[in-house]
């Protein structure tokens, strides 16, 4: 006489498992995840009775998880040592709504146009996902509890399950999945170590899979950073991060609040990108409990800091998260602000403890860091901080920070000024530079292309703002002796304008040059011609860029000046080509002349003239 009982599906569960079983989805592999993490979890609870003092049936077992494959008979079988489940508990837990995980799972499945049934291990139900890829599945389970007995449990989905007495079982729970025919291939011990070891390298408990033992790795960023050491680190990082140097540094953090977060990252050595290698991708995962939500999960930092890699374990993702809706969800919004301020406040610390390292770093990855401050308003303040440039009061490759510079300014000096230049000889040689050196003003050397269009955004440090070297308006205070008066030098630049036509805007005397007789400014407020460079090469097809439009200004203390002022009542020809040739002189210094061909002609013939004269 059979004791095997018949057993109906609750209708949501019945329901669910028409959608299953009938799922086209594709990531159908994620049903070892759910089964291996529902192994994990009754280890766990053995554990915990264990240490609570309840008396526990094959004590001496350790918890663990054991995987089989069996490709000629087509199963996969999942063992695990842990609680196991009496009668009760396997009619509450599979075959009723034991949570309300189902019925929210199900609404969910209801609104959605393509139903993410990838979702089904968040929302504790994730058991029935073995139904995607079983025709049928066997359940035998025997509970920890010393006077209980084993059940097996059957099902094919569909209408119910069976329950009968099972003799002699170990503690714990086997479920044996007999594979329908196009999921043949979960059968296959290499298909299902890759699975294995994508989400549940780090689950706590030894898995074995055929023999063989999988997780070797610990989930080290749960554990106390004391107790973990420098080889394990190394190790791990190794393992995540694909890549065999050591870390150039390491974060690890726990934080509770706003949100409860495991952390651990790692800045490779090398900055990928430069080696040729094209756009990197995060490779920062996601985990909930250690078990593997999102590999490379998007959005998790800002775009500027895809160089990071590690692992974040957050154990407040909600039941509802999926891959593609957990970009936008305000939970991943605030995980990101948190971890992006937390990294940032790391990266300031190390700047001052590490500085040989963090010279390094800003050496391989300050692009990212500008881009930061460019495109990321939040974090615009903190990434400031950051920032290294050579200076005009410090040797040659050696870098200030903002605050530094700041620290120096003088009291009278409100602004913080940057040249942009092709490298420091070209800075110190800069026209633009001369007011500075007069005044013993500090400037900043900017040599990245970019550096500008950072420092527009950047606006101001410290509530000091930002100026570039050839926007600063300063004068000279101290009046050269020889200089032009006021009048003759103004009467001279009206006639430089005249001369000189559409050539240039507007010729002014200026106030800040010592030893240039001229220099270009560019005339309009918001591009400078450094930008205007950076425009021309980034433009593909957008509008044109309007043509430059620079103003001249003349230096009244300089002797070339004066004397182009004292011959051009008497030799009218000759002032108008020097007049030319200072203005292509100073487009040379300022890199902006283009075409030096009419330039030299002129120049030559001005050679020969001053050789006639021998
Ligand atoms: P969840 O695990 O998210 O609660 P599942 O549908 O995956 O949802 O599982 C339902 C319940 O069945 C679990 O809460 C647990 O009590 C029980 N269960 C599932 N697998 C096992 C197992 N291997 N050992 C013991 N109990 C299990």
């Amino acid at each position: 006489m059979s004791k095997t009982e018949t057993h109906h599906f609750q209708a949501e569960i019945q329901q669910l498992l028409n959608i299953v079983i009938h799922s086209l989805y594709t990531d159908k592999e994620i049903f070892v995840r759910e089964l291996v993490s529902n192994s994990a979890d009754a280890c766990e609870k053995l554990r915990f009775n264990q240490s609570s003092g309840k008396p526990v049936y094959q004590s001496e077992v350790a918890p663990g998880i054991t995987v089989t494959t069996d490709d000629k008979a087509g199963t996969v079988t999942i063992t695990d040592t842990g609680l196991g489940m009496t009668h009760g508990e396997l009619v509450e837990n599979l075959g009723t709504i034991a949570h309300s995980g189902t019925k929210a799972f199900l609404k969910q499945l209801a609104e959605e146009k393509q139903p993410d049934v990838g979702l089904i291990g968040q929302f504790g139900v994730g058991f029935y996902s073995a139904f995607m890829v079983a025709k049928k599945v066997t359940v035998l389970s025997r509970s920890f509890a010393p006077d209980e007995q084993g059940w097996q449990w059957t099902s094919e989905g569909m209408g119910g399950y069976e329950l009968a007495p099972a003799a002699d079982l170990p503690r714990g729970t086997r479920i044996t999945l007999e594979l329908k025919d196009d999921a043949k291939d979960f059968a296959q011990e290499s298909t299902v170590e890759r699975i294995i070891q994508r989400y549940s390298s780090f689950v706590p408990f030894p898995i074995e899979l055929n023999t063989k033992r999988l997780n070797t790795v610990q989930a080290i960023w749960a554990r106390n950073k004391n107790e973990i050491k420098e080889e394990e680190y190394n190790e791990f990082y190794t393992f995540v991060g694909h890549d065999h140097e050591k870390p150039l540094f390491r974060l690890h953090f726990t934080a509770d609040a706003p949100l409860a977060i495991q952390a651990l990252l790692f800045v490779p050595s090398r900055n990928f990108e430069t080696l040729g290698m094209g756009r990197m991708d995060s490779e920062v995962n996601l985990y909930c409990r250690k078990v593997l939500i999102q590999a490379k999960a998007k959005g998790l930092f800002p775009e500027w800091l895809r160089f990071l890699k590690g692992v974040v374990d957050s154990e407040d993702l909600p039941l509802n998260i999926s891959r593609e809706t957990m970009q936008d969800t305000s939970l991943m919004q605030k995980l990101n602000k948190v971890l992006t301020s937390r990294f940032l406040k790391f990266l300031d610390e190390q700047s001052e403890k590490e500085v040989e390292a963090y010279a390094k770093f800003y050496t391989e990855y300050q692009r990212f860091l500008k881009e930061g401050v460019v495109t990321d308003f939040t974090h615009k303040e903190a990434l400031g901080k950051l920032l290294r440039f050579e200076s005009s009061t410090m040797d040659k490759g050696k870098l200030t920070s903002l605050a530094d510079y700041g620290k120096r300014m003088p009291s009278d000096q409100k602004e913080i000024y940057c040249l942009l230049a092709a490298n420091r000889e070209a800075a110190e040689a800069s026209p633009y530079f001369e007011v500075f050196r007069e005044r013993k003003w500090e400037v900043l050397f900017l040599y990245d292309a970019w550096d500008e269009f950072v420092m527009e955004h950047l606006h101001t440090f410290d509530g000091k703002p930002l100026k570039l070297a050839e926007k600063a308006d300063l004068n000279i205070s101290a009046k050269k002796d020889g200089a032009l008066s006021e009048d003759t030098a103004k009467s001279l630049a009206t006639w430089l304008k005249e001369t000189l036509g559409d050539k240039i805007n507007e010729v002014r005397v200026s106030q800040r040059l010592v030893d240039s007789p001229a220099v270009v400014v560019d005339s309009d407020k918001f591009m400078t011609a450094s930008m205007r460079r950076i425009m021309k090469a980034m433009k593909r097809d957008g509008p044109e860029i309007p043509a430059a439009k620079h103003d001249f200004e003349i230096n009244p203390a300089h002797p070339l000046i004066a004397r182009l002022e004292a011959i051009r009542q008497k030799d009218a020809a000759l002032a108008g080509s020097v007049a030319e040739q200072i203005l292509d002189n100073a487009r040379v210094a300022a890199g902006l002349l283009e075409d030096p061909r009419a330039m030299l002609t002129r120049l030559n013939s001005l050679l020969e003239k001053v050789l006639a004269k021998e």
